[in-house]
């Protein structure tokens, strides 16, 4: 046994440290960045927050106002061709979709969630990003899952996690993956930490990550654990390429949930409300690693895209950074002593 000494930090243990800057207004700001991703070779440029593949956020109603920001939304896996069809149809552009696939298909060649995204990749070859969305990233036939499908689809961005360490993100780049999902346990309804027990506070994670990736040419995601616009400009700060969000999102008209007494249900994609509602393996050594949670609803997402968006920009100029690039090398954190906060947000 070994205990890693150094401390590891959440959002919530640090700020950022204001600096001299030149920037007249938060206007000023330009929050688009454009990447070469490291496999696929494909460029893109956009606004690199990301809608969780998850029941209540990752929906073709939020993509719809999702792709006026340049953001990108990773649909949730349970869509249909059918429904695809209907929603592109119905104005849902494809530069800023991704399609989510489990990895069902290693133990069942008819995972329906595997030949769904098949089916909508050859309906819609324009859609340039997949995610292949595991709870745990670092089972050895994950990586070779990866392997295959970055043969299969040469031409396509893939999104592969979650894990939170430095050697597996480059494993999983260097296996075929362009763009790491980091975040084990920091999620919003994500019961894992106190389940297994497994877990490293989010910020921390984000940085060794983004450096691993940086190393090797790929690119990550801070996902899961934003609570606050200013927690996205942290994961910002600390190197993360894209931010993704659930919490945040979930609760609004587009949520394409039931409103019941002015509260939306919104849950874990491994809680038994989720498996209930979509069927999965029950194979006996399988518990919930999610909660299901009500919100209050919270009307049309656009206000809370706004104050996101508002608040990543006015750190930017707080930090004297005029790009969004430029926000991780403008950074420097302050710690802060908040470990009451910590425990009771932690554990509510
Ligand atoms: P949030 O923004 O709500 O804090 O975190 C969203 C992230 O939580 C998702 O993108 C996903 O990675 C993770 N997540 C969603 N559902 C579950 C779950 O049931 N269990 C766990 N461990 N993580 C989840």
């Amino acid at each position: 046994m070994r205990i890693e000494q150094d401390i590891k930090l959440d959002y919530q243990d640090v700020l950022f440290k204001p600096k001299r800057s030149t920037l007249t207004s938060r206007k000023d700001v330009d929050l688009t960045r454009q990447f070469k991703f490291y496999n696929s070779g494909k460029e893109w440029t956009g606004v690199p927050i990301m809608a969780s593949n998850m029941d209540g956020v990752g929906t073709f109603s939020m993509a719809k106002i999702f792709q006026e920001h340049k953001m990108i939304t990773v649909l949730r896996k349970h869509y249909s061709l059918d429904d695809w069809k209907v929603a592109i149809g119905d104005g849902v552009k494809m530069k800023y979709l991704a399609v989510c696939t489990g990895t069902g298909v290693i133990w069942d060649k008819d995972a329906p969630d595997y030949n769904t995204m098949k089916a909508v990749l050859q309906k819609y070859p324009d859609i340039p990003f997949i995610c292949v969305d595991v709870a745990n990233g670092y089972h050895e036939n994950y990586g070779d899952f990866i392997e295959k499908l970055r043969y299969e689809y040469q031409d396509k961005t893939i999104i592969a996690g979650n894990v939170i360490t430095g050697e597996m993100t480059e494993e999983l780049i260097l296996r075929g993956a362009d763009v790491v999902k980091c975040g084990i346990g920091p999620g919003s309804v994500c019961t894992t930490r106190l389940m297994t027990g497994v877990g490293v506070p989010q910020l921390s994670g984000v940085i060794e990550c983004a450096d691993a990736a940086n190393g090797v040419g790929g690119h990550i995601i801070a996902d899961g654990g934003c609570v606050h616009p200013g927690d996205v400009a942290k994961a910002f700060g600390a190197g993360a390429h894209f931010v993704m969000l659930g919490g945040m999102l979930a609760g609004h008209d587009e949520a394409e949930g039931e409103v019941v007494d002015g509260k939306v249900q919104f849950y874990g994609m491994s809680s038994n409300a989720a498996m209930e509602r979509h069927g999965s393996r029950k194979d006996g050594y399988r518990g919930a690693e999610g909660k299901v949670v009500e919100l209050p609803h919270k009307g049309p997402v656009q206000s809370t895209i706004t104050e996101i968006l508002g608040g990543v920009r006015s750190a930017a100029t707080y930090i004297g950074a005029k790009r969004m690039k430029d926000m991780s090398k403008c950074t420097t954190f302050v710690r802060v002593n908040n470990v009451v906060n910590h425990v009771f947000t932690r554990f509510e």
